[in-house]
């Protein structure tokens, strides 16, 4: 099913988005050299609770994770790129860390992602991937307008994407949003222009291009959540949820707050 928001319940939208967004760059000012990442999910459980918002990850239980999700955000470092479950791991200069959160608020859900290098290296291999990404992000919400279709956005992704000389998993993507965190219409990170579900005013998308090094292949770790690359390659992910409106799409996802 597609759901549309009627415009009465966009300020709920922008609400629950802009919680995301403050959520996430305050969690990236704290997630530094010598931080766990079961502290990030401590720091991301108090804040969802204290805005009153709900999880949508803590009892998600897809058939493709092993029982509940289980945490309030998922944590990916380094070779891990999608569903990184928090464990006892202490963060090093130089890994790249995707900090992946979803909640709701009002009934309606939001859902965004960022990676970012933890320290003061740089590595050109990870700075790179997470470049290519946010300007895919960048791309397919430029594509993301009434009258366009599903097959608009993918295409704008996957042309960045292919540019950058990866090559792209569509396994996971893209997602319809709204009173639950995934729901129709899927958007692949590639596909051809022209094609699929016409969008208009009121539908809300997650788009979320996500890249490994030097692979297209996933596995799945052994805690039956976390998908690392198949060769051990770095990886990153940027989403935002954005909102189709008259003139095109707003992102709900940004920061309010200074960034870090
Ligand atoms: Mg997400
Ligand atoms: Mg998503």
């Amino acid at each position: 099913m597609i759901e549309i928001l009627n415009p009465a319940q966009l300020p709920q939208a922008r609400e629950t988005g802009a919680l995301v967004g403050d959520i996430l760059q305050s969690l990236k000012s704290r997630s530094v050299v010598g931080t766990n990442l079961q502290d990030i999910n401590r720091w991301a459980q108090s804040m969802i609770v204290e805005a009153g918002a709900l999880s949508c990850y803590v009892d998600y239980a897809p058939s493709f994770g092993r029982g509940p999700f289980g945490h309030y955000i998922c944590t990916s470092v380094n070779d891990a790129v999608l569903h990184g479950r928090p464990y006892d791991y202490t963060l090093v200069d130089g890994d790249l860390l995707t900090l992946d959160l979803a909640i709701s608020k009002g009934g309606i859900v939001a859902d965004s992602a960022i990676s970012y290098i933890v320290g003061d290296s740089r590595p050109s291999e990870s700075t790179a991937l997470i470049e290519a990404t946010e300007r895919a992000l960048d791309a397919g919400i430029a594509a993301a307008r009434p009258g366009a279709r599903i097959g608009d956005i993918s295409h704008a992704i996957g042309t960045i994407l292919h540019e950058a000389g990866y090559s792209i998993n569509v396994e996971f993507g893209g997602h319809g949003v709204g009173s639950t965190m995934h729901q129709d219409p899927h958007v692949a990170n590639t596909g051809r222009p022209g094609r699929g579900y016409t969008l208009r005013p009121g539908l809300l998308l997650a788009l979320e291009p996500w890249v490994m090094a030097d692979t297209a292949q996933l596995v799945t770790d052994a805690d039956g959540w976390t998908l690392r690359s198949a060769t051990g390659c770095r990886t990153a992910h940027s989403e935002h949820t954005i909102a189709i409106t008259d003139d095109g799409a707003e992102i709900l996802t940004l920061s309010k707050r200074p960034a870090a």
